[in-house]
């Protein structure tokens, strides 16, 4: 079947408008991507409608809220086929989801010497709490070394782990090189020695069919607003004998069973974890981009991006002096790149007057950035909605600013 990329397109209404005097080519999709009407329209239909805060009202539209909410919460779960729903916790996203394993499963579970593993190809996100919590707890961070593609180096983590490691954290793609990680190997290895792995899927779920029951992992965080919903809203599962073991990672309503004058006794899951207001319109929304992806078929948007990122490799790739960072074997639709000795930033200055949104920069991956041994990237990420027609822009483009530098 053809994929129905005009379809497809008229349902983002904020893809059809000039920005320069020339059509918007939106590729800074890794970033945050664009939103379907049917998401605009259930935040507006929770406003219009619904707007009521949940789970404690006896009344009609709290009860209506409250069973929209859960049913996202269900519907997240089977999104990726976890065993239960009482294992999807909503958060604000990604960030918000490895802060709270790092701070909670960090209290309960890391003491001085312990060693924490993740890779050289984080995220901020994905470094910053575990960093932090090992200067406190007087415990080691170890990085699994990142190949000149851009691949995990498996030999080494291999080695890495030792009896003193307590948890590993890894991103399940590069937002910097589109590298897809072989999350599978590193759980296997690692369960072998009982030691609980955490996927950053923040730049996976909306490329790639994700099954958190497959890949075993004991916990998955990602975002809503990189898979077409809105932003402030994000999905942490977890086990639910490591979060059983864990203690609650914010105090206050809705995470409490019952408080006295001398203590306090916890909810259950999830709700031990969702303490105060939940984002409840986020849900909504949430709801509805799951439901636009299912529509349109994981594998199909697989597919398509693919081509895209193929076609993309081709063309920029072909354009001398145009040097690909990142070729590993296996990679999602982003393709980062340098052009002769520009400097990133001025090449998307002026990419960008051409009406082509690309983002440039360290990608909140110093660390990775450094590895590379290189100023920063100008980073092309595509999203199901995007063309080969607008790659063959970006192509045109690249080749007006090596003349404007020549
Ligand atoms: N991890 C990765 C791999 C990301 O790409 C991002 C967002 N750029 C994050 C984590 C953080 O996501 P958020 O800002 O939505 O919390």
């Amino acid at each position: 079947m053809a994929f129905p990329i005009d379809k497809i397109r008229k349902e983002f209404p904020v893809l059809h408008q000039m920005v320069y005097n020339r059509p918007l080519v939106y590729f800074d999709n890794a970033a945050t991507t664009q939103k379907p009407q049917a998401v605009i329209d259930a935040i507006i239909n929770y406003y219009s409608r619904d707007n009521c805060n949940i789970h404690r009202g006896v009344h009609f539209l709290s009860q209506r809220a409250t069973e929209e909410f859960e049913n996202t919460r269900k519907a997240v779960s089977s999104f990726i086929n976890a065993p239960s729903s009482h294992e999807i916790i909503f958060t604000k996203g990604t960030t918000e989801s490895i802060n709270l394993v790092a701070s909670s499963f960090g209290k309960r579970f890391i003491s001085k010497g312990d060693e924490v593993i993740i890779s050289g190809l984080e995220h901020h996100s994905n470094f910053v709490p575990w960093q932090i919590l090992c200067n406190e707890k007087e415990a080691t961070l170890k990085f699994i070394p990142v190949t000149p593609e851009g691949e995990l180096d498996m030999d080494s983590f291999r080695k890495l782990v030792s009896k003193k490691t307590r948890i590993i954290a890894i991103t399940h793609v590069s937002n910097v090189l589109g590298t897809i990680l072989p999350v599978e190997e590193v759980i296997r290895y690692a369960h072998q020695f009982n030691i609980p792995v955490l996927v950053d899927g923040a730049q996976a779920v909306s490329h790639m069919a994700v099954d958190v029951q497959k890949l075993d992992c004991d916990f998955y965080c990602f975002s809503g607003h990189k898979m077409y919903a809105p932003m402030g809203i994000g999905v942490l599962y977890g086990k639910e004998k490591l979060l059983e073991e864990m203690p609650p990672y914010q105090l206050g309503g809705e995470m409490i069973k019952e408080v006295f004058f001398d203590h306090t006794t916890y909810n259950d899951l999830p709700y031990k974890f969702e303490a105060g207001t939940p984002n409840v319109e986020g849900v909504y929304g949430l709801k509805a981009a799951m439901n636009f992806i299912r529509e349109t078929g994981i594998d199909n948007i697989y597919a398509w991006e693919e081509e895209l990122l193929r076609y993309a490799t081709w063309k920029l790739g072909d354009i001398e002096g145009v040097r690909l960072i990142g070729t590993a074997r296996k990679k999602t639709s982003l393709i980062s790149f340098l052009i002769g000795n520009i400097h990133p930033y001025d090449a998307g200055v002026i990419i960008d007057k051409m009406g082509i949104a690309v983002r440039t920069g360290h990608h909140c991956a110093m660390p990775l950035i450094e590895l590379l041994k290189v100023p920063g990237t100008i980073r092309a990420s595509f999203a199901l909605y995007n063309t080969f027609e607008e790659i063959d822009r970006l192509a045109e483009a690249v080749i007006q600013v090596k003349q404007m530098f020549a």
